[in-house]
């Protein structure tokens, strides 16, 4: 049924029915690097679905995760990409948390000088996993650490559980700019993200993120469309979607439907035009079963 699907999306677009997610161009390129708008030194890199926030300043560079998990020459390229924009030594690795499609590829950041940094849960969940391709923190902090480089401030604060436990949100307070990975997606529905969610403790992340004083969030994943960032009512309606996930998973867990006929049932028709929506859902019905079909 879903390769149906997919060769059906592929004639569309081949046929030009309809629009690549990223606009009209051609695919886009593998790796591309670019300058956020409106800022002096805040670059996006990205490779594939993936990407990372780095910032320049004049003493030097705070990188953000490598996302060179299967792509053993990708930790490189982003580091290969920050020396075509300046000669300055990177100075920071920051990893937003421990999953391997984020930080993998640390060893080039290492090679050129950088110290890399994590909240303290992304070291106990990488010690006994011992992965060959993911460089260990050398730094780890608890609840918050400000990097103060070259006159830029980047702060990291762990806000408690939410994707994963390790996640933390990187703030760059002069800029109104923030980078948080994988809890908040921005225009799509949340797809295999869901496997390491807790989902109440999302919605309240979430909550005390939008108090937070910021403009634009860059997410871990291009933004829809068009690699687009987030804004505070993007943060906003994935709070909605978590919410109305929750409720209409807490109906048929309560009624004692999980698993199979709840993930049958569980559609979430308000959210159907989004992009990821019909990829997505599984994973959603899956979590959210968990939790109120089996409490966890
Ligand atoms: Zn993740």
């Amino acid at each position: 049924m879903t390769r149906v699907l997919v060769a059906a999306s592929s004639a569309l677009l081949v046929a030009g029915l309809i629009g690549p997610a990223w606009g009209q161009d051609a695919r886009p390129p593998q790796i591309e690097t670019k300058k956020v708008d409106g800022t002096d030194n805040v670059y996006i890199f990205r490779n594939g679905n993936h990407q990372a926030m780095f910032v320049v300043t004049k003493d030097g560079v705070i990188a953000t995760d490598p996302i060179a998990y299967g792509r053993p020459t990708g930790g490189q390229a982003y580091v290969d990409e920050i020396k075509k924009v300046t000669d300055k030594p990177i100075k920071y690795l920051v990893y937003s948390h421990h999953h391997f499609d984020h930080i993998a590829g640390g060893k080039a950041f290492k090679d050129a000088g950088a110290r890399v940094i994590a909240h303290k849960n992304v070291r106990v969940r990488l010690a006994p996993l011992g992965d060959p391709n993911t460089v260990m923190p050398d730094e780890v902090f608890d609840k918050t650490k400000t990097i103060t480089l070259g006159g830029t401030k980047l702060e990291l604060s762990y806000l408690g559980l939410n994707h994963s436990d390790s996640n933390i949100v990187m703030r760059l307070p002069k800029e109104k700019i923030i980078f948080v990975v994988d809890t908040i997606p921005v225009g799509t529905v949340p797809g295999r993200g869901m496997i390491d969610m807790y989902p109440l403790e999302s919605e309240q992340f979430i909550k005390t993120v939008l108090a937070m004083d910021w403009e634009r969030l860059i997410p871990g994943h291009p933004g829809q469309p068009n690699g687009r960032l987030g804004t505070k009512k993007d943060a906003q309606d994935q709070l909605t979607l978590l919410q109305d996930a929750s409720a209409e998973m807490k109906k048929l867990g309560q009624d004692g439907k999980c698993w199979d006929t709840a993930e049958k049932e569980f559609k979430l028709p308000k959210y159907a035009s989004w992009p990821g929506y019909e990829n997505g859902l599984p994973f959603i019905a899956r979590r959210y079963c968990g939790l109120w079909g089996r409490g966890t």
